[in-house]
């Protein structure tokens, strides 16, 4: 089968590689359908996260299941399935308290050793260990690109606000308007956010979010912070998204919360920084940092899907075939487009 692999820093490789096999009772065998490129996908394109050369890479996959282990209870073979972008055991510690982001056992897809060692949804044929939990049914009529954002971009946009504590009526800002921004702002709204103030430089992408529902904010042409306190009656937000995952987006993020407001770091922080702490704690702010728990949201955010409450579908700015994947990775990386979908 054809596989996307990594080969070293800014090259990535079409191979074949032999089809993936059951192994444990619980595992899945899906034929890819369509699969994203993401942001994450990125880092590791630039080898700024290790993974080894001939590693099969890609997280967001939908497909059919092709063979199924005797303990998959939920799904059958032939089911139109989604997945999300990482696995859990459902019975460490962290899965009891239903932190499946956190798993003890935990594996990501394509994201090489390091993340559990396991290849990845950018190929033809996938093994999706646990699927009782990594898998779900694709809900009738709904379209692979959709689909797609389920188990990671949306869920992650999804658990930005929910984990936020976001209420209805609240004013959501959401800093970098890359896919998981704007299903954050997205996912803002069909919460019921009376307003989301959406800050980023590229106007294509504030554009997209004015489209959205939202009401577009550029980070150095306007003044965020003005634009948020104009519309808060000088309060500033319920909630401020740092989709960004910056010391200088945070920081931002700390500025444009009101008093007892809630900062969301959605963005993948890393290393050490130098932060606001006094105005964050004069200002009582509570700090919601780290990665989604996608698993956790997958259900609600497909039944919102369904509904028509999020739609993710503008997103996708490009397909291309598996095939041209070193060419769809370089216009990806040139920031041509929000989200490519790889069809095999
Ligand atoms: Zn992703
Ligand atoms: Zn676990």
């Amino acid at each position: 089968m054809k596989a996307v692999t990594f080969q070293g820093a800014g090259e990535v490789r079409v191979e074949e590689k032999p089809a993936p096999e059951l192994g444990a009772a619980d595992d899945v065998i899906v034929r890819v359908e369509a699969s994203g490129i993401c942001g994450s996908d990125l880092h590791i394109y630039h080898g700024r996260v290790p993974v080894e050369p001939g590693f099969t890479i890609g997280h967001e996959f939908v497909g059919t299941v092709l063979a199924a282990g005797e303990e998959v209870e939920r799904l059958a073979v032939g089911d139109r399935v989604l997945g999300c972008f990482h696995t859990a055991c459902a019975t460490c510690s962290a899965c009891l308290r239903g932190d499946y982001h956190r798993c003890r056992k935990g594996r990501t897809f394509g994201h090489g050793s390091h993340l559990g060692d396991l290849q990845g949804a950018q190929a033809e044929q996938l093994l999706v260990p646990r699927a009782n939990l990594t898998l779900r049914r694709v809900p009738e009529g709904m379209s692979s690109d959709v689909a797609l954002f389920a188990g990671d971009v949306m869920g992650t946009g999804f658990h930005a606000v929910v984990n936020a504590g976001m209420k209805p009526g609240d004013t959501v800002a959401v800093l970098g308007l890359g896919p998981v921004g704007l299903c954050a702002a997205q996912a803002a709204l069909a919460g019921g956010a009376v307003r989301v103030l959406a800050v980023d430089t590229v106007e294509p992408r504030l554009a997209m979010a004015a489209e959205l529902g939202a009401t577009p904010v550029h980070l150095t042409e306007q003044d965020p912070k003005r634009e948020v306190r104009a519309a808060t009656d000088g309060e500033g937000a319920d909630v401020a998204v740092d989709a960004v995952g910056s010391p200088e987006s945070l920081t931002l993020a700390v500025s444009l919360a009101r008093d007892a407001g809630t900062v969301a770091g959605i963005g993948a922080y890393s290393g050490r920084a130098e932060l606001p702490i006094g105005l964050a704690w004069l200002k009582g702010l509570q700090l919601r940092l780290g990665q989604a728990n996608v698993i956790a949201h997958v259900d609600r955010v497909l039944g919102l899907m369904a509904a028509g409450k999020l739609d993710p579908s503008p997103l996708v700015s490009a397909h291309m075939p598996l095939a041209e994947a070193e060419e769809a990775y370089r216009v990806y990386d040139r920031r041509e487009a929000l989200k490519i979908v790889l069809t095999p």
